[in-house]
């Protein structure tokens, strides 16, 4: 089963390849990947994170109120979204972004009608920005605009983890992988791979979240085809 309207979330950790800032490359490659997908007729709705910028949290804890800090986050995405729009519009698909956070040079504002017309139109739209709200996070942003844009699913993909485990695979040799999980069982067990918030949004919306590695190439259509790679949360 192929979706039609997808909602993919990119986490900033990949647009850095690990490190602070952009790397092109990996920014290129990911694009290549959506275009391919773009080209079989599936709408594609993107939020993209910045945590390879800034998150808010973490600037808190070194002093820095943190509603100003979360505002220099959301700013990070819409950088992401800029290079994810150069390298898909040099790939001859046609990308708007729409900032959650007025900047008319760079981006659209956020329309929601606007962005499901893009959709219908075959373009790609990148939501930056965040929410334009502190204290929520881009995986929260992805299941409300999922909601909004009316995506069939929410398609999470992670920077070298491929899928939900019940410890940390990096510091936990043991750790066991979910192929699904309940909202309630991710909820009940703190688990950290996507923020609690979005995942009871999601539930509470019966929206299908699956969580994929984004480091392995061709997952993007892998995951778009219904192919059962990562770990599906749902009812
Ligand atoms: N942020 C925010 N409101 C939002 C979305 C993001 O304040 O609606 C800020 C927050 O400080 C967050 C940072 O932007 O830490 C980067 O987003 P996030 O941590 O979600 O990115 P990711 O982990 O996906 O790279």
């Amino acid at each position: 089963m192929t979706y039609q309207r997808v909602l993919l979330k990119l986490s900033g950790e990949v647009f850095g390849g690990g490190k602070v800032g952009v790397d092109p490359d990996v920014v290129n490659s990911i694009a290549r990947e959506i275009a391919d997908v773009v080209r079989t007729g599936v709408q594609v709705a993107i939020v993209v994170g910045g945590g390879n910028f800034f998150r808010g949290a973490e600037l808190q804890q070194r002093g820095m109120d943190r509603s100003r800090a979360d505002y220099i986050g959301m700013l990070g995405t819409v950088m992401n979204c800029l290079a994810l729009q150069d390298f898909l519009e040099k790939q001859g698909v046609e990308t708007r972004v729409q900032s959650a956070i007025t900047m008319g040079q760079v981006a659209e504002p956020y329309i929601p009608r606007r962005a499901i017309r893009h959709l219908e139109k075959g373009r790609v739209v990148i939501f930056g920005a965040g929410a334009g709200m502190p204290y929520f996070s881009t995986d929260t942003v992805a299941a409300q605009r999922a909601l909004e844009v009316g995506a069939e699913v929410i398609l999470m993909g992670k920077q070298g983890v491929d899928g939900v485990y019940d410890a940390d695979p990096k510091t936990n040799p043991d750790a066991q992988k979910f192929d699904t999980l309940s909202y309630d069982e991710f909820l009940a067990r703190g688990l950290k791979v996507a923020d609690a918030t979005a995942v009871s949004l999601a539930r509470d919306n019966d929206m299908d979240m699956v969580m994929f590695n984004l480091s392995e190439e061709g997952n993007i259509a892998r995951v778009v085809q219904g192919e059962k790679i990562g770990t599906t949360v749902s009812r």
